[in-house]
């Protein structure tokens, strides 16, 4: 794989494009549909608070948009790191599009709005329920309620804008604005997510903004998750993605550099 994102990949069908159904199509068309009333009733039901909680509801804004890039990064690497597209409903809605992603990474550049944003605004429903369901009203908690309301609403504003950031990550010519933001680092910049798409693909998995993406890889934040859940479950992780023996290759080496060296007994004092 290439590090620049989609810089060296033939532009051919992917394996993985051909789980794209029409019946999966007309349901992102009506995930964005119900996502985008939603959030249209949310924005109502906040903006009676802006005048008497401005800077709350700013400070719950600026948590969602962090919220979204850490869900980004752990959705990612959910998504690249276990399960197999062949498994049903998160197969199709959720692994293709990241697996797909690796084989040809211009083909997010070729997929169009509904493509783009459907599974986003269909995995952003349930949360988009709690927060309309949580009391805004006075009473105990009140502030607490908007915060927790307003930054889960933004958490899924910035989730849904999350694939489009990562296309134009990857599109030769950005618009204007899209190219300001990007050498801002305001979202997604293009040099910062290639270093994702080196293989094995296992670093930098936050896509929204990409801000936590240096603070998690020197915290060891996903080799550790990996190697609770494969201590627990036995399983390995990438064995799809990369085929079982290289999986299980990457995972021997990366136990190897972990292990502490043995003194050598031999060695002079
Ligand atoms: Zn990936
Ligand atoms: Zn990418």
């Amino acid at each position: 794989m290439t590090d620049k994102p989609g810089s060296a990949v033939p532009c051919q069908p992917s394996i993985h494009a051909a789980g794209y159904s029409r019946a999966f199509r007309a349901v992102e068309i009506a995930s964005i549909t119900v996502y985008a009333a939603m959030m249209v009733a949310l924005v109502a039901r906040l903006v009676p608070y802006g005048s008497d909680f401005t800077w709350l509801l700013v400070a719950a804004f600026l948590c969602g948009f962090l919220a979204a890039d850490f869900v980004s990064g752990f959705v990612h690497w959910l998504a690249d790191t276990w399960g197999a597209v062949d498994m049903p409903v998160i197969g199709k809605a959720l692994l293709r599009p990241f697996r797909e992603h690796h084989i040809d990474p211009k083909a997010i550049t070729r997929h169009d709005f509904i493509e783009t944003n459907g599974s986003n605004c269909l995995i952003s429903i349930p949360t988009a329920c709690i927060c309309l369901a949580t009391p805004l009203g006075p009473g105990p908690w009140q502030a607490g309620r908007l915060f927790v309301a307003t930054s889960l609403g933004a958490m899924i504003l910035w989730v849904m804008a999350t694939n489009q950031f990562h296309k134009w990550s990857h599109t030769d010519r950005p618009p204007t604005l899209v190219g300001w933001l990007q050498r801002a680092h305001l979202i997604l910049p293009p040099a910062h997510h290639a270093l994702h798409h080196r293989a094995p693909f296992t670093r930098y998995y936050s896509i929204t903004v990409g801000w936590l993406n240096w603070p998690l890889d020197r915290l060891g934040f996903y080799p550790f998750l990996e190697r609770l859940a494969a201590a627990a479950l036995g399983a390995v992780p990438r064995s799809d993605d990369l085929g079982a023996s290289a999986a299980w290759a990457l995972a021997q080496e990366d136990a190897a550099r972990r292990e502490p060296a043995e003194p050598s007994l031999a060695e002079p004092r």
